[in-house]
């Protein structure tokens, strides 16, 4: 018997074998969830199918979560396929490269909207689709930040106020689906070589310093993070709703 037995799991965020999002959906599909995947852009089709059929799944969709349409698409082939959802995984984030180096006071326009839209609009809009399917069964939204949301962290920058209102938006969406005994929080995650990350200026550098200073003297793995991601999407945080649970060795806890 697993944890997540019957359960239909979609996750958005797998760009490959790194991303923190493959990590969680491997843990989820061994406690017997059932998953279904999307992915941007045929350069990552090639990547994420291949990982997506490893845990069996068969509904690998695409979609651009800053396009309602697609968006739309995605949610009317989950209920025609499972009728229902159960757990919904938003591990995804963008910001234009430019802006995660040098000032944030030298942030555009376009850069600012760019990364609210698809780092922090997007799990609104996908709890939006989610939560109706959800109805009548309970459900768990997960989404995954970082501390850059509550404290300057070099070349962060828009990702940072980004994050801080993905945050904002688990405490109210929390507070809007509670009372449908839906769960929504966010892992606020260490730092983990992937994919995204590696578009961070200096990116290796906090590495280092996390190894330095983090009560558990390294750095985490996406592993870490499914595993408070499981415990999450499953009933042992029944009573969890609108928190931001940091896995990242205790890094945010230490002062100097
Ligand atoms: P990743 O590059 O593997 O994943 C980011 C995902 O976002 C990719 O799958 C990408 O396709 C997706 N994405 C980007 N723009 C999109 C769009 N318009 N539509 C749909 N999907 C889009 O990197 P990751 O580190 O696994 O990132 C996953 C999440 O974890 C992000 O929210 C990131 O901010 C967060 N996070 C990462 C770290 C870290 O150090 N790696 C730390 C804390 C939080």
């Amino acid at each position: 018997m697993g944890l997540l037995d019957n359960k239909k799991a979609i996750i958005f965020g797998v760009a490959n074998e790194r991303s923190i999002a493959w990590a969680i959906a491997q843990a989820l599909h061994r406690e017997g969830a059932e998953l279904a995947f999307t992915y941007v852009g045929d350069a990552l089709k090639e990547r994420v199918v291949p990982l997506a059929q490893s845990v069996g799944s068969k509904l690998i969709l695409p979609c651009d979560v800053a396009k309602d349409d697609e968006i739309d698409a995605v949610f009317n082939k989950v209920k025609e396929t499972w009728r229902g959802l159960d757990i919904l995984v938003h591990s995804v984030a963008f910001a234009n490269k430019e802006e995660l180096k040098g000032l944030y006071a030298d942030t555009s326009r376009e850069g600012f909207r760019l990364a609210m839209d698809v780092s922090a609009y997007s799990l609104v809009a996908l709890a939006k689709r989610a939560y109706p399917l959800m109805e009548g069964r309970g459900g768990s939204i997960i989404t995954l930040t970082y501390y850059g949301s509550k404290k300057v962290v070099p070349n962060y920058n828009v990702m940072g106020v980004a994050k801080a209102a993905l945050e904002a938006s688990v405490k109210y969406l929390a507070a809007d689906l509670g009372q449908k005994n839906i769960k929504v929080n966010a892992i606020s995650a260490g730092p983990i070589k992937t994919l995204a990350a590696m578009g961070i200026a200096g990116f290796r550098d906090i590495l280092g310093v996390v190894e330095k200073k983090a009560p558990l003297r390294r750095n985490v793995a996406a592993e870490d993070v499914a595993k408070t991601a499981l415990y999450l999407c499953s009933d042992l945080s029944s009573g969890v709703t609108g928190e931001i649970i940091y896995v990242d060795a205790g890094y945010n806890i230490v002062g100097l």
